[in-house]
């Protein structure tokens, strides 16, 4: 299964696009879709061109009656070149979005999640997508990297995920509680701790991202440790599935497109912390789930020991030549028979 992500960009088969041209608003517009892509991607391509999200859009004339589910691929439309629609449909104004907001989403709207180190076959599907490649690649082109600290020889990798995982997103977004009150207990220890063996990133929406580090004195303080690099949340994308014979749908964050910025890392060197498994869908195999950290400031979550479990955990594997070899499924197994002997 590591051989399929480390191929993917050189061995991908190529694809069917159609030039579609509607008109919108008095104007008209041209767009290319391919064949793998979904109904969800035209509409996202409609929303980039004109502004008019997805839930706003008519679509007319494009096919016969309504418009397919968005987990329905483009292919079962039978477009061809040339073909003519019409978007009808009022444009989102320029205001600013609460980028909390945007975060907060899709842990609230999706709640449901799933561990794919258990289901490597729905793994591999979303791996051998044509349209996930594409997305891999894509982000992989769109990803600007802002290295913060240089990375060190040597290292490994460590993506941590931001909101549940080392803080309470929600009182601090509605600043109920200070920012030094919605970390994770034990979070500037556990960072401290890992500094010698990890080099850091996390991925999130970046501006945000950037305050929050900073109300979380995580950058630009005086700790013993540094972050390398904040990920823009561009580089998670939306991938299909179904579930219990309904059609599911979720983001996934994708570490080959951080390996192809940084080729020193892989599967052998990679660990990605988050509180959501979905978020590994790609990558089953590096990613430790960690529960997720809510409810800060009540007496169950400042006694909340996770990030000190982490910590022993990481360092414990910090000299493992190659992850692979490893279950982090079972990592706090390893945390109490350490502690026991
Ligand atoms: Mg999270």
């Amino acid at each position: 299964m590591y051989g399929v992500s480390q191929v993917q960009l050189s061995e991908v088969p190529p694809e069917r696009w159609v030039q579609l041209q509607f008109s919108w608003s008095g104007k008209s517009f041209t767009l290319d879709i391919a064949d793998s892509d979904r109904i969800y991607d035209l509409k996202t391509t409609l929303h980039n061109l004109t502004k008019v999200p997805p839930e706003r859009q008519k679509i007319l004339g494009l096919v016969k009656g309504k418009l397919p589910p968005d987990q329905d691929r483009i292919a079962d439309l039978r477009l061809i070149t040339g073909k003519k629609f019409t978007l009808v449909g009022t444009p989102e104004g320029d205001e600013i979005k609460d980028p909390s907001q945007l975060e907060f989403l899709p842990d609230v709207v999706n709640d449901l999640d799933v561990d794919f180190s258990e289901d490597l076959t729905a793994s591999n599907a979303y791996k051998n997508d044509q349209r996930n490649i594409r997305k891999v690649k894509e982000a992989t082109e769109k990803l600007e990297i802002n290295i913060i600290h240089p990375l060190r020889p040597g290292r490994k990798l460590l993506v941590l995920d931001i909101d549940y995982t080392i803080l309470d997103t929600k009182p601090l977004t509605s600043g109920s509680l200070p920012p030094s009150e919605c970390a994770r207990p034990g979070l500037h220890e556990f960072l401290e701790a890992i500094y010698p063996y990890y080099d850091r990133r996390s991925q999130t929406s970046w501006i945000w991202l950037e305050t929050k580090l900073v109300e979380l004195e995580m950058i630009g303080s005086h700790r013993n440790y540094q972050v390398s690099t904040v990920l823009d949340k561009k580089c998670m994308f939306t991938v299909f599935t179904e579930r219990d014979g309904k059609p599911w749908t979720h983001s996934v964050k994708a570490l080959q497109i951080i390996w192809n910025h940084f080729p020193q890392f892989n599967a052998t060197n990679t660990i990605h912390v988050d509180d959501l498994s979905r978020n590994f869908a790609l990558n089953p195999r590096e990613g430790l789930k960690i529960q997720a950290f809510k409810g800060a400031h009540t007496p169950a979550a400042m006694a909340d020991r996770e990030l000190d479990k982490l910590g022993y955990y990481m360092v414990h594997i910090a000299s493992v030549p190659d992850f692979r070899t490893l279950r982090h499924k079972d990592w706090k197994t390893v945390v109490r028979s350490l502690r026991r002997s």
